[in-house]
């Protein structure tokens, strides 16, 4: 099989300098060489030759979503007051939609990521039946099996059981270059202080990696030091009996609660972290763990921006994701890292190289968060043995700064998607119905 050569007037592999009239080779989904157009055409005399127009740059990787939410877009068109009315909001639909088609309201949504340039995402799964949607779509990425709502009791008569089958179940499908399967603890107030204990024994056991909602409003703290505060309302609400709310608390933070119980560590990533202090930014550094900030859908709950500032000059592991549908105005990603920029200035972090380092966050800051980063296969940037998974942006590449170029310009320009799942590389494009896929 011969080889194709992708190339475009400007290409943004993420793991070296931007190339003007650069080009790729490719076969079987991945990257063989990556250079300049003019040698590269040299080198491979007679393939194929497919030239984009603008800025090709590394596909992007969605570090914290919810396809399965797609069809629940009428609730991420408001805006709310606070995280509590979303989640009363949320509830109320969720808890009504009976007979929903999880796995269709995936597809649509695996569709939407692709069509803003996304080829792979950290997916949180609450039914079941939306686990294996993102290798059938293209997209690598993990699967997160969400557990929430388990008191220690129900935990162990039957909630351990139903997780440890499932999980059986689900790795034991075909694995070969599909997006594989985490597990995700929503988040400390959802789930009782033993199952949370006994989650990260789980996923360690089980060598999966993990994903946790974490400080995404500002009660979860004043819930985990004393068990008291709007959150704790919540979760009575609710009709759970947690171990915090008898015990009046913990004396600690969600993080150094987290960390007191063994979830924290490489193998896992959080979500948003709006209010994260000095001190617990630092503990996450040092336990390797990535912070997925969503700051777009933290402005449709009412919630403050994300300390971006702070995790970029502190040297925290920064990823982006858009969160769902039913928070947030889109999937394109791009518009977080936009707003990301904007929210960075404004936070003080005058450093020219804000731009490059929040394109990164969306590449290979994503693909470190889940651990797909290294490796034959790798995703989140383009370079010899990686996926050749990029998105192309009909922007014009001019002479300013590639990055800021892809930061300010790109949003809602992406015009096609490549994916080299399943080693074929799949072209998506965008102005087109999904059948008019073509393999190369
Ligand atoms: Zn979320």
């Amino acid at each position: 099989m011969g080889a194709v050569i992708h190339s475009a007037p400007l290409v943004i592999p993420v793991s070296r300098p931007p190339l003007r009239d650069g080009a790729m080779a490719v076969r079987r989904g991945r990257v063989l060489e990556i250079g300049r157009r003019r040698e590269l055409l040299a080198a491979y005399p007679g393939e194929e030759e497919m030239r984009w127009p603008g800025v090709v740059v590394a596909g992007l990787v969605n570090a914290h979503t919810h396809l399965q939410f797609t069809r629940m877009a009428q609730v991420g068109r408001r805006v709310y007051a606070s995280f509590e009315e979303w989640s009363h909001a949320f509830d109320a639909v969720y808890f009504s939609s009976g007979g929903a088609d999880w796995a269709a309201s995936a597809r649509e949504g695996a569709e939407l990521a692709l069509r803003h340039g996304t080829t792979a995402v950290a997916d949180v799964v609450t039914d079941v039946e939306a686990m294996t949607v993102l290798s059938q779509a293209g997209l690598a990425g993990i699967s997160y099996l969400e557990v929430l709502g388990d008191t220690d009791a129900s935990w162990a008569e039957t909630g351990r059981h139903h997780l440890t089958s499932t999980v059986r179940e689900l790795a034991s499908g075909d694995a070969e270059d599909t997006a594989m399967i985490g597990i995700s603890p929503h988040a400390p107030y959802t789930l009782d202080t033993g199952v949370l204990a006994d989650l990260g024994t789980l996923a360690r056991g089980f060598g999966l990696r993990q994903h946790i909602h974490l400080l995404e409003s500002v009660h979860e703290r004043e819930y985990t030091v004393s068990g008291t505060g709007p959150i704790a309302r919540l979760v009575r609400e609710l009709g759970f009996d947690f171990e915090i709310l008898r015990a009046g608390g913990t004396g600690h933070g969600p993080v150094a609660f987290l960390d007191a119980l063994g979830l924290l560590g490489p193998h896992c990533h959080v979500a948003h972290g709006v209010h994260l202090d000095a001190g617990e930014r630092a503990l996450l550094r040092e336990r390797g763990v990535s912070v997925a900030l969503c700051p777009r859908s933290n402005r449709t709950l009412g919630l403050d921006g994300p300390p971006v500032a702070a995790l970029l000059k502190e040297g925290s592991e920064v990823a982006v994701g858009t969160d769902s549908l039913a928070s947030s105005p889109s999937l394109d990603l791009l518009e977080d890292v936009r707003l990301l920029h904007a929210l960075a200035r404004e936070q003080g972090y005058r450093a020219p190289d804000l731009a490059r380092r929040l394109v990164e966050a969306a590449t290979v800051g994503g693909a470190r968060a889940i651990g797909l980063d290294a490796g034959p296969g790798r995703i989140g940037s383009l370079g010899e043995g990686s996926r050749c998974d990029f998105a192309v942006f009909a922007i014009d590449p001019g002479e300013r700064d590639p990055y800021r170029t892809l930061v300010e310009d790109g949003p809602g320009r992406c015009v096609a998607t490549v994916t080299g799942a399943h080693r074929t590389a799949r072209v998506h494009l965008v102005n087109s119905a999904p059948e008019a896929r073509r393999g190369c």
